[in-house]
């Protein structure tokens, strides 16, 4: 078991991370950056330890300076959160060759993972259905022309090591192509320090759902069902939720049991998820997130289950402690990501509260949000018997919520939850641009 537990993270992820270390009886180490000295996760973990400088490079992203305050606190194990260090192999990698437990898959299926052309191939020879496209990485733009022409335009260039919507270019006609390929390269060059990129056809307006997955290590691989996504703006995922209100039963239960099927062939260990693409009638597999996600929140709502929890224990060699038919999906939930929209000091704060109101947060009144980070300060999730009354209570709990002296996104939540495209359930990846148009 584990005794201490350093999380390499900062932020909302650490705090959430810290609350189940302590149901757990772990003790839980934080690291901060200079500019967090004041973060809400250092105050309320055990101890905590200054990794670097305010930079994201010199800190949160220095593996060494991270391995060596695990082991200078006496730590058994390191969380890794999300974002940052989360999905690098090298650093699980690391941990490991430290004699550190690493709270994630193995690296080498995260590696293997990471490469997205790989995993779409990996997924397509366990049967699950891909988005048309080149069948692997395009070399040139010549290739690139014969894979696009094959699939019919628009198509969109994709990084094979992407992430974050970063490395993306959607092209409509042959024209854009060329520039297009040459763009998105630098751009993943740059972001990932690898130019490989992938093509495949764009689907106008799809839905965005992905099914969140538990394994032991062993074999053995629970799903808590799905949620969706599509309320997004520029790639970037603004409001999400589970069930997805736009999939039929029998599309959910395909997606799941095939989900389930690619994980057990990867004797996946740990928390990760499968993001899909749905046209209305088929859905296919875009990429596998092999780490724990900024909305698992939502499932964990709907499922009951801490998976934060569960990661920890499949990281040490323990049973789930549940198999499928202990999880029953109850009622539905939301998320609205609450962010900063400049950097500021929190003057007052009251979250919302009540029947079924979660709030991950690391906001504080007095607190000065750091201009060097993510924007995302908090996140509102709420939890309904219908759809119905999830979206009550999360424009009640909207209207709740107060956060003075900061610069926050509360009147668009407002707006799209309040929205008759949000209500109606009916919606892609498109429809967030087509609310925030109107007036
Ligand atoms: P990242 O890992 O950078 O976030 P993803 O592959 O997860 O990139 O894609 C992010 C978003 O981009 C998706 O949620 C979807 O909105 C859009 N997208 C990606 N591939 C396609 C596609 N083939 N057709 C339409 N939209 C796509």
């Amino acid at each position: 078991m584990i005794h201490r537990l350093l999380i390499a993270n900062r932020g909302e992820i650490a705090v959430r991370v810290i609350r189940s270390c302590r149901e757990l009886g772990i003790e839980a180490v934080a690291v901060y950056s200079e500019a967090d000295k004041d973060s809400l996760h250092v105050r309320m973990a055990d101890r905590a330890v200054c990794i670097g400088q305010a930079d994201s490079k010199s800190s949160y992203l220095n593996k060494r300076n991270l391995i060596a305050a695990a082991v200078a606190s006496g730590c058994d194990a390191v969380h890794p959160g999300v974002g940052f260090l989360s999905e690098n192999a090298d650093f699980a990698a690391d941990v490991e060759k430290a004699g550190l437990i690493f709270i994630g898959p193995r690296p080498e299926t995260i590696a293997f993972l990471g490469d997205k052309v790989a995993a779409k191939r990996t997924a397509q020879e366990a049967g699950l259905p891909v988005i048309p496209g080149s069948e692997g990485a395009v070399e040139d733009a010549e290739a690139a022309l014969s894979f696009a022409r094959k699939v019919g335009f628009p198509v969109i260039v994709k990084a094979a090591s992407g992430g974050g919507g970063k490395g993306m270019r959607i092209v409509r006609d042959e024209s854009q192509l060329a520039s297009a390929m040459k763009i998105a390269g630098h751009e993943a060059e740059t972001a990932f320090s690898d130019g490989t990129l992938y093509l495949e056809k764009y689907l106008e307006n799809p839905r965005h759902v992905e099914v969140q997955l538990l394994g032991d290590g062993k074999g053995n691989v629970v799903h808590l069902g799905e949620r969706d996504c599509s309320m997004q703006l520029r790639h970037q995922k603004l409001v999400e939720e589970s069930p997805s209100p736009g999939i039929s039963p029998a599309i959910r239960e395909d997606m799941c049991s095939n989900s389930v099927r690619l994980f057990e062939k990867l004797s996946y260990r740990g928390a990760g998820t499968i993001e899909f693409l749905f046209d209305g009638e088929n859905y296919y597999f875009m990429e596998v997130n092999a780490r724990v996600q900024v909305e698992h929140p939502v499932s964990e709502m709907v499922s009951g289950v801490d998976i934060i929890k569960a990661q920890i224990r499949g990281a040490v060699g323990e049973e789930l402690g549940f198999n499928q038919r202990d999880i029953t999906i109850k009622g539905s939930s939301i998320e609205c990501r609450i962010n900063a929209l400049a950097p500021g000091t929190v003057s007052y704060y009251l979250p919302p509260g009540g029947v079924s109101v979660r709030v991950d947060s690391f906001l504080y009144p007095g607190y000065k949000v750091p201009p060097y980070y993510d924007a995302m300060v908090a996140k509102l999730i709420v939890h309904g018997s219908t759809r119905r009354e999830a979206i009550n209570r999360m424009l009640r709990a909207l209207d709740e919520f107060v956060i003075d002296g900061l610069s926050v996104n509360l009147a668009t939540q407002k707006r799209i939850v309040s929205s008759p495209i949000f209500q109606s359930g009916r919606f892609g990846t498109s429809a967030l641009e087509t609310i925030l148009k109107e007036v």
